[in-house]
């Protein structure tokens, strides 16, 4: 069986499960597509890049069923959601769909059943609450106050009666929302090297940003049990992972549908106890709820990555107010004095998009000004993507693409120079690295991250100097000291191994 994921980490999360329920069901999986029986795509649907990607990647599939190879294609994820009964009119080599909210269909659509009671080759032990329980006291109690039922948010709710997840212009959707969570009994089959992992603590959004076609596809805001999160997390450790990355479409909403107060704080502080996990983050903050609860819990423990990600999406205020996400330059600012403050040395990423409708040349000096004054470590910038099914959809003020993906260079550039300049002082640090493996350009150099990188996403470390150390292991930490920086990535040379 081969399988194929596309888009961002919480996809891939979704991938793993299912990926997780096959093998538990019998399925042996395949890195070689031309001897898979049976094909998988799991597909992303944010924007039109996405979509298109999504698209190729089905139809070069399809050509393997054509001639032979393969007996059976399955398409799942966003895309599904979005076009589901398009692809298998459109499609006619598709032989099953499946949904963001009925991962465990994949079964069926696979043609396999799960055996009654769980193999022993589950890709990892998962702890029961009550053995989690026993290696955190007090779990046990926390978790007998949850709801095991999905509850909402009051805000989901009420965006739910103005709308805010409507599909019915989406031909073919199934108007339920999709409200599956996986827990920790849930078989996952890991596809990150060995030391990282994705746990994903939420699903859904409740936010009304207007470009944004997520809620739509993934349903209301809901959170998976603390205890659940914890049990996978030490489960996740005692087979080796070493860093954790929380994952969500909004984290810092986390435990707000299961009355939890300063959700997330209190679930990264139990994380951040369990022994061997080395580097624990979470990605995906929503602005105006990094509390300084948030902020003294990162700053408190040494083994929280000292990084926030905060998709800002503009700074200009009338940007952001039709984009319906409120704020603007000024408070943002106020808000990285703020988290700069309480956790010194911090590394920020953000991401902006770029030509939304309406948007002015001033608007654009105005995330100009911005960019230069906040000096972000990681910084992305997206061109608009014109989202039919999104309440932008229907805004006039559209600009043409060639402004948008000049003013998208243009900002680009900008960030580039501070970049580099800021790379710069980073020359003589002595920093913990994660080793990653040798680098796919060449093996004379090997690749790395600090606790500054997140995985995937920002620059990195090349090593090319192993000091008195024969050779590097992946997965392995190491004192480096940085010897060169450029626009984004560093050079290191290895210190001495890391306790
Ligand atoms: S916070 Fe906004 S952009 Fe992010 S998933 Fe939710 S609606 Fe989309």
């Amino acid at each position: 069986m081969g399988f194929i994921s596309l888009g961002c980490p919480k996809n891939l999360v979704d991938s793993e499960v299912m990926m997780g329920l096959l093998d538990r069901a019998g399925a042996r999986l395949t890195a070689d597509v031309d001897k898979a029986d049976i094909l998988v795509v799991n597909t992303c649907s944010f924007i039109d890049t996405a979509k298109q990607e999504s698209v190729d990647t089905i139809l070069e599939m399809a050509r393997h069923k054509t001639s032979g190879s393969a007996r059976k294609l399955i398409v799942a994820g966003c895309l599904v959601e979005r076009y589901r009964d398009e692809i298998r009119k459109s499609i006619p080599e598709v032989d099953a769909v499946v949904g963001t909210g009925e991962l465990e269909s994949i079964l069926e659509a696979a043609g396999l059943t799960m055996p009654a009671a769980p193999a022993s080759n589950s890709p990892f032990t998962i702890l029961t609450t009550a053995q989690a329980a026993e290696v955190r006291p007090g779990l046990e109690s926390r978790a007998a106050t949850h709801k095991s039922e999905i509850s909402y948010r009051p805000e989901g709710n009420e965006r739910e009666r103005q709308g805010r997840f409507t599909r019915d212009d989406w031909q073919g959707a199934t108007h339920l929302l999709p409200t599956y969570l996986y827990d920790e009994s849930t078989p996952r089959f890991l596809t990150t090297p060995r030391s990282s992992a994705y746990i994903k603590i939420a699903e859904g959004c409740d936010h009304p940003c207007t470009f944004c076609v997520i809620p739509n596809l993934r349903g209301k805001f809901r959170s998976r049990r603390f205890e659940s999160v914890v049990a996978e997390a030490q489960s996740l450790v005692a087979r080796g992972v070493q860093e954790i990355t929380l994952i969500g479409q909004d984290t810092t909403c986390y435990g707000e549908d299961l009355g939890l107060k300063d959700g997330l704080a209190t679930l990264l502080d139990e994380l951040a106890r369990i022994p061997n996990l080395r580097w624990l983050r979470f990605l995906y903050a929503y602005p105006n709820r990094i509390t300084n609860k948030l902020l003294e819990t990162i700053a408190k423990h040494d083994n929280i990555c000292k990084y926030l990600d905060v998709p800002l999406q503009h700074a200009s205020s009338s940007v952001l107010k039709t984009m319906k996400r409120g704020a603007g330059a000024d408070i943002f600012l106020k808000t990285i004095k703020k988290v700069r403050a309480a956790v010194p040395g911090i590394a920020l990423r953000t991401s902006f998009i770029v030509g939304f409708p309406g948007e002015t040349a001033e608007d654009v000096t105005v995330l100009e000004d911005f960019i230069k004054e906040a000096k972000f470590d990681w910084l992305g910038v997206f061109s608009y993507s014109h989202e039919e099914g999104s309440a932008a959809f229907a805004l006039e003020g559209q600009l043409p693409k060639r402004t948008i993906e000049s003013r998208k260079r243009h900002l680009m550039k900008l960030q580039q120079k501070i970049s580099k300049q800021s790379k710069q002082q980073w020359i003589g640090r002595e920093l913990v690295i994660l080793a990653e493996g040798e680098s796919e350009e060449t093996p004379l150099l090997w690749e790395a991250r600090t606790q500054f990188h997140a995985p995937e996403i920002d620059g990195k470390v090349y090593i090319n100097d192993t000091g008195d150390l024969d050779k590097l292991e992946p997965g392995r930490f190491y004192k480096a000291e940085i010897t060169e920086a450029h626009d984004y990535d560093l050079v290191a040379r290895i210190v001495s191994a890391a306790l």
